[in-house]
């Protein structure tokens, strides 16, 4: 107590003899009571966020804002950090830094003049991935000492630079990491994984997540970013495996995405460099560059920036176990992608040489990459901030020339639902999009009025572009008989593909028609025709992922609804199989007039006697297998299975092995993971007990018995070889053991050709799938009698089976099954070799899934 009394009153005469900040900002020290990064300490989300409200309080070189909620509804905050005149000014510089991002109302030497005195925004989002918390349990240090430094270095930064210090970019899976490592220190499990995702739904994929926006917290960035405080730089703070280099920095691994403007790339070549030298400055070892990560993927929350002509860095520190340290070594160092191991080299000078390594040297490696990055924003803030303004500039003048010219998408789409999905994630990415007001010509094509136009002279049209088109990826290839170089994340994403809407690419330039700007993107409603005063029955366009909806909001309602088995004519329109037929009764005009408003499907009413052979669709009892080992698929089937208004149920490994599941459930559904990890979830001794071990032989006994039984059970990817394994179905996936030589597929856009079934009603009979690493299925004849027998209901197309992306051995999978149904006893399996429903993104297979439910009662 005496010595934090003498620290508090020695730092108060400091302040007083330099006439300088209040002397109310108390160091992390003294407000958490213990050093940032000290071992088995953290700091925690309310802890975090009072010390940035009492520093924002206490300084006039802080302030605090809202940066938007999380999926827990929590607040991400950012504080902006600068010097006071700036701060004074602050609304002035944020409308300036908008102003600068559109060239298209802002003449060159006014841009100029206003880069002249302009401060260069810099945001540094730290610990999307809560575990890698490093960067988090940094951010109390960085704000005190930007808030009360009197270094001229600090100083400089402060009068050039705005920092936008986001402390967590998932507060929610800060929450869930500091409780489960408070809740095992210093026992057995100490620093262990958590047994759940650190996020509600997604886990590290939050970071997979920033151009479709599915989550909260990607919205919320998106918002703060492009609409508010559109930053020049962008730092996203992460950490990497305990026992390769201690720290990346840019430049990153090859390839990059050609679209964006080459300044980008030297920028942040420029920017990595400066905290490469800071950290060698400091005596940080260990540090590469050139190696490990591309930014080829657009969907990374630093890497969607790039798009929008802000320059975003990525930076990777070695982990500890959480705040529990770690000793790696010498000889247990490994290499990664451009360094093959601990040599000294241009891009690792000075490889760190083992040894113990704590949460404090994370803590201290991102003090320093931060003191250098913020030292060369300063230094280069006239050329950040006009350079900016430049990539703009060039983005407009490159859409003028076309190649692509413009993006269409005309009204009518087969899937409404999709389509208002992907303008909407356009407009939240800032992409201009605009309805014509009357009929238009291209070419010989005449659009009609509603058609929206993406216009290619836009800023960001390097980021709507990137959306929009086919890739193809830059394959890299060694030596022969050397694996190729695989990218990060996926190789293809291609939204009009992946969704299923029309989009029209349009080279050449058109005169275009007076249009609206949409600032929401919305789906138009439809209406009810025919016979709507003595209705027996109403027939529901069935086409798309919003029929799916209306099938459960209908039997929510108590309708008795059914499919459509053969084409029907009425008033003049033909319903295809697969249109949904519901009985008029009391209460149910209501929720037919609703689908027709909200999800824009067509209904007609008829007074005639309704058609017989309609198969009847029951509310299926729902289940959604959610393993201990955490698994990021079952959150993505959590979060669609509630967007689309299915009823169901999360079970366990316990619940599983109980037995009795034919009596509670209809379809179980099991997310992607290979069969021993389901079988054989955590080792004991690895996770507290009461989360080891996966289904076990028992589990497995009675998923087998469910499906005899009558059930329907959903495999979704790899755990479709569990489902095979289990019933002994006559299926052999085809590319099982195959070398990457002759068989590779990493995250494409393919085409699939789909058998006319109830599973696939409401599709095309040709669309577009995501592979990633997927099998492909071979059915062999029957032969033994009584034993299970299997069909299939899609496959890969026959030829031409690549739509964007990249894949090798097109021969393997071409003509082989990708969604195939196993009859086994008195149920089925239906095993989905590709990723149906990958990442809430491929919505246009989503209903492929759909239906498997609503066929299982
Ligand atoms: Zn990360």
């Amino acid at each position: 107590m005496r010595a934090r009394s003498l620290t508090v009153l020695a730092s108060l005469l400091v302040s007083v003899a330099l006439g300088a900040q209040a002397p109310s900002i108390q160091s992390p020290e003294a407000a958490f009571g213990f050093t940032m990064g000290a071992d088995g300490e953290l700091a925690d989300w309310p802890g975090l966020q009072r010390y940035f409200e009492a520093v924002a309080s206490a300084s006039n070189r802080v302030e605090l804002v809202d940066a938007g909620p999380s999926t827990d509804g929590r607040r991400l905050i950012a504080a902006i950090v600068s010097a006071p005149e700036n701060i004074a000014r602050l609304e002035e510089i944020r409308a300036n830094a908008l102003r600068l991002a559109d060239p298209r109302t802002l003449e060159e030497p006014a841009a100029l003049a206003l880069a002249a005195r302009q401060p260069v925004l810099v945001a540094i989002g730290m610990s999307i991935h809560a575990t890698e918390i490093g960067a988090t349990q940094a951010a109390p240090e960085l704000l005190h000492t930007l808030a009360t430094s009197q270094d001229p270095e600090v100083l400089r930064a402060l009068r050039d630079v705005v920092l936008i210090l986001l402390p967590s970019l998932n507060p929610d899976g800060h929450v869930l990491t500091v409780d489960w490592y408070r809740k095992w220190k210093g026992t057995e499990f100490d620093g262990s994984n958590m047994p759940w995702l650190y996020h509600r739904y997604v886990g590290h994929d939050l970071n997979r997540d920033a151009f479709m926006m599915n989550m909260a917290e990607n919205r919320s960035l998106a918002a703060f970013f492009y609409r508010r405080w559109h930053p020049q730089v962008f730092l996203a703070m992460h950490q990497m495996g305990p026992r390769g280099a201690r720290f990346f920095v840019p430049p990153n691994a090859d390839p990059i995405d050609p679209n964006y403007d080459p300044l980008i790339w030297r920028t942040a070549g420029l920017l990595g460099h400066a905290m490469a030298l800071a950290l060698e400055e400091d005596g940080r070892q260990g540090v590469v560059q050139n190696a490990l990560y591309d930014y080829y993927w657009p969907g990374y929350e630093d890497s969607a920036p790039l798009g929008h002509n802000t320059v975003t860095i990525l930076t990777e520190a070695a982990s500890a176990r959480v705040a529990s340290p770690i000793t790696v070594a010498k000889d247990q160092l490994t290499g990664g992608l451009g360094f093959s191991d601990h040599t000294p080299t241009t891009r690792f000078p000075n490889p760190w040489p083992g040894g113990e390594w704590h949460l404090r040297d994370i803590v201290n490696y991102e003090l320093s990459a931060v003191r250098g990055m913020l030292g060369a924003a300063a230094r280069y803030r006239e050329e950040l901030v006009r350079n900016f303004y430049r990539m703009g500039k060039r983005q407009v003048e490159l859409g003028l020339k076309g190649g692509p010219f413009a993006y269409l998408v005309p009204p009518g789409q087969f899937d409404p639902h999709a389509a208002r999905k992907l303008e909407q994630l356009l407009i939240e990415g800032a992409v201009e999009v605009r309805r014509a007001v009357e009929p238009f010509r291209v070419a010989e094509t005449v659009y009609p009025q509603g058609t929206d136009i993406i216009l290619m002279a836009q800023p960001f049209r390097a980021y709507a572009k990137t959306l929009l088109e086919i890739q193809h990826y830059p394959v890299r290839r060694g030596a022969p008989g050397t694996p190729v170089d695989r990218p990060y994340d996926v190789a293809g994403w291609t939204l009009p593909l992946q969704m299923n809407v029309t989009v029209d690419r349009i080279d050449q330039y058109f005169e275009p028609p007076p249009t609206t700007r949409l600032d929401q993107a919305s789906i138009a409603p439809a209406r009810v025709w025919g016979e709507v005063r003595k209705t027996a029955f109403y027939v529901v366009d069935g086409r798309g992922n919003g029929a799916s909806i209306a099938i459960n909001r209908l039997l929510k309602a108590g309708a008795q609804v059914s499919w459509l088995t053969n084409a029907m004519a009425i008033e003049g329109y033909t319903y295809q199989p697969g249109a949904l037929v519901v009985t008029e009764a009391k209460g149910v005009r209501d929720a037919i007039e609703g689908v027709a408003r909200d999800l824009g499907l067509r209904i007609t009413a008829s007074a005639a006697r309704p058609p017989e052979d309609a198969r009847p669709i029951g509310g299926a009892r729902v289940a959604l297998y959610k393993p201990w080992a955490e698994n990021i698929d079952e959150g993505w089937t959590r979060w669609l299975l509630e967007q689309y208004e299915f009823p169901f149920e999360n079970i366990t490994d316990a619940d599983i092995r109980r037995g009795g599941l034919r009596a509670r459930f209809d379809a179980i559904v099991i997310p992607d993971q290979g069969a021993d990890r389901l079988i054989a979830g955590h080792p004991a001794g690895t996770m507290p007990p009461e989360y080891v071990g996966g289904l076990g032989t028992a589990g497995v006994a009675m998923l087998r018995q469910f499906v005899t039984g009558g059930g329907t059970l959903v495999t979704l990817d790899s755990s479709s070889e569990l489902a095979i394994n289990m019933l002994g179905a006559p299926v052999k996936d085809v590319t099982r053991g195959l070398p990457a030589s002759e068989y590779f597929c990493p995250g494409s856009v393919v085409k699939l050709e789909l058998e006319a079934d109830p599973l696939t009603y409401g599709l095309p009979l040709e669309t577009a799938g995501f592979c990633a690493f997927n099998g492909a299925f071979e059915v062999q004849p029957d032969t033994v009698p009584n034993a299970p027998t299997a069909r299939v209901i899609g496959r890969y197309a026959k030829s031409g089976v690549l739509l964007s992306g990249w894949l090798e051995g097109e021969r393997v999978v071409a003509g082989k099954g990708a969604l195939v149904e196993v009859k086994a006893g008195q149920g089925r399996a239906i095993l989905f070799g590709f990723r149906t429903q990958h990442r809430a993104q491929a919505h246009a297979t989503f209903r492929l899934f759909f239906n498997a439910l609503h066929t299982s009662r």
